[in-house]
């Protein structure tokens, strides 16, 4: 088995023990499980044969075994067991809006439905709205869940898509006389580089005429829910939109609840029963009949919960509760501590604007020196500068530094290829001449992984290359990473001080947010850069921040928020570091 089909194992035992009403922890477990091998770097089976699998963030010793068990028969005795209780295929029905576990179980104890197609039979022929807890309406609404899931499927989409929708709807609404707050919740606001549906949430003392504007958004293609303080609609881009409204006193507990992630709340009730306080998305209340606790902030909620402030982009329940009892939550990089963007193309290559017109804009944005690193020769498609032209621009470069004055500083750079057989585009000793030097990926991606891994190990071992560039090449959605070892990639930056970077373009957020993690783990430094080609993709920045955060990273591992000597500086160690080793 591959990490694929175990992390789709555990995902399916995770929605069955949630049908047939396990503890909901249990359910939790296996789906962190299946996130973790999902997500992991290598491969399953290597990590086993090392003995290493307890080391993967969700897995003990019960897990292990399980996966153990996997690995070397191809079968799994628990899931076999539970598929005799609950049918596999049960699992299907939660994809349609509106079945959660618990109906998913009274379809198959009372209808005998066990798939999909059953579902959509006995919903046409009229037969769900007999049982209990149904009729004509939840009916109506399922029948219209299957035609939405056969329609536009239930992946999820890039981030980079579901955000500028939010905030354009949610621009509209807050121009509603009434509204005092508004905010994009769920896993949009954690920063998630994909999402599943789009949570907006609103306070205002009287919902109804926000209502009215939502559903009649021009982005809105069906109406699946309206009601008092929540409607549901379905985009023209198949995306699902809940608007939530209430009452300004109960924003913090609003925002909190519907932000997730699903284990972050778990833990936050757990912390909360023990202080004898149920948490919902409307306050605390006591269990012993005092009043309710009303908190109109994050801030307050997590104060009542004897916690301090914890960021969207770290609830995932990867550590942060624990880090924040102990008072040891991660100071993680924030946007305006960014002071420089070392990755960014001009119409030299296939960039829009002058190197002047960029820097121009870079420092009205607040930066106080960037890098111009135009594509390398042999990326013809992307007109990649020959070694002359390089030069050309080097000149264009101290002509645009003399006009900015003293205190902003364009480092003149390049994104070089690095090429299918692994060499470097351009020769040392033009490298030499540059300030800062990017090598990536764009060409044969689908190489094997120990071929690929080996392409990016060549220019860590590079003494003129500075940075990596989006390590993997994906484009989210649509084009999949390389197969690399990002294990070995990653020793190699730390021992060489190489930096390696989170592309903040939201279809790449790559190194993504667990490899971020696991740079800073192991001493990588990390630049968040735009990759902008024009002006107006400075504004994507905070997705690479978001990333970063997501990856606990801090400012003094993020090199663009040190000052323009402290990068040099570092720089100059490179080389020194390879011939040390
Ligand atoms: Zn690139
Ligand atoms: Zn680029």
């Amino acid at each position: 088995m591959n990490n694929r089909e175990v992390a789709h194992t555990f995902a399916t035992i995770a929605d069955m023990l949630a049908i047939r009403g396990d503890n909901i922890h249990r359910a939790l477990a296996y789906r962190r499980a299946a996130e973790a091998i999902q997500d992991l770097g290598q491969d399953v089976n290597q990590v086993a044969a090392a003995g290493k699998l307890t080391d993967i963030p969700g897995i003990g010793q019960t897990l292990a075994d399980k996966i153990k068990e996997m690995l070397t028969t191809g079968h799994l005795t628990f899931y076999d067991k539970l598929a005799q209780e609950i049918p596999p295929s049960l699992v299907g029905l939660l994809r349609v809006d509106g079945i959660g576990p618990k109906r998913a179980r009274q379809l198959y104890e009372t209808l005998g439905i066990t798939n999909l197609d059953e579902l959509a039979q006995a919903a046409q022929a009229g037969k769900l709205r007999e049982l209990p807890k149904m009729g004509a309406k939840s009916e109506a609404k399922i029948l219209q869940g299957i035609a939405d899931l056969e329609k536009h499927g239930d992946e999820r989409i890039p981030l980079g898509e579901a955000w500028p929708l939010a905030q354009e709807m949610l621009a509209t609404l807050a121009a509603i006389s009434g509204v005092t707050q508004t905010a994009v919740a769920g896993s949009a606001r954690r920063m998630r580089e994909t999402v599943h549906d789009i949570d907006l949430l609103i306070a205002a003392a009287d919902a109804a005429p926000i209502m009215d504007a939502f559903v009649s958004l021009p982005q809105v293609e069906s109406v699946s829910g309206r009601g008092p303080t929540k409607s549901s609609v379905t985009l023209v881009n198949g995306l699902q939109v809940d608007l939530r409204v209430l009452p300004a006193d109960r924003w913090g507990t609003l925002l909190l609840y519907f932000t997730g992630s699903k284990a972050h709340n778990v833990r936050l009730r757990e912390l909360a029963l023990k202080q004898g306080l149920s948490l919902n998305e409307y306050g605390f209340t006591p269990a012993d009949g005092r009043p309710e606790i009303l908190c109109a902030t994050e801030e307050e909620a997590y104060q009542t919960l004897g916690l301090p402030y914890i960021l969207p982009t770290l609830r995932e329940d990867r550590g942060e509760i624990e880090a924040a009892l102990s008072g040891a939550l991660p100071d993680v990089i924030r946007i305006e501590q960014i002071v420089s963007d070392l990755h960014m193309h001009t119409a030299w290559s296939d960039g829009k604007l002058s190197v002047l017109e960029m820097a121009t804009a870079a420092k009205a944005r607040g930066c106080q020196y960037i890098a111009i690193t135009d594509h390398s020769a042999s990326l013809g498609i992307a007109h990649g500068l020959s070694v002359e032209r390089l030069r050309q621009q080097a000149e264009k470069i101290r002509q645009a530094n003399e006009a900015l004055g003293p205190d902003f500083r364009i480092l003149h750079g390049t994104e070089m290829e690095i090429k299918a057989d692994g060499a470097l585009d351009y020769p040392d000793e033009v490298l030499a001449e540059l300030d800062f030097v990017i090598a990536s990926l764009h060409v044969s991606l689908k190489q094997p992984r120990e071929q690929a891994t080996q392409r990016i190990l060549n220019a860590i071992h590079n003494p003129h290359v500075d940075m990596i560039a989006h390590p993997t090449g994906r484009l989210i959605g649509e084009r999949p990473p390389a197969d690399l070892d990002m294990e070995t990639i990653l020793q190699a930056a730390a021992e060489t001080g190489t930096i390696m970077e989170v592309n903040a373009n939201p279809h790449r957020l790559d190194l993504k947010d667990i490899y971020a993690r696991r740079a800073m783990e192991l001493g990588v430094k990390i630049a968040i850069n735009t990759d902008a080609h024009n002006a107006d993709q400075f504004d994507l920045l905070h997705f690479g921040v978001g990333t970063a955060q997501r990856g606990w990273a801090t400012a003094v591992n993020v090199v663009n928020a040190w000052p323009l000597a402290q990068l040099l500086a570092w720089l100059q160690e490179k080389p020194k570091n390879l011939t040390r080793r």
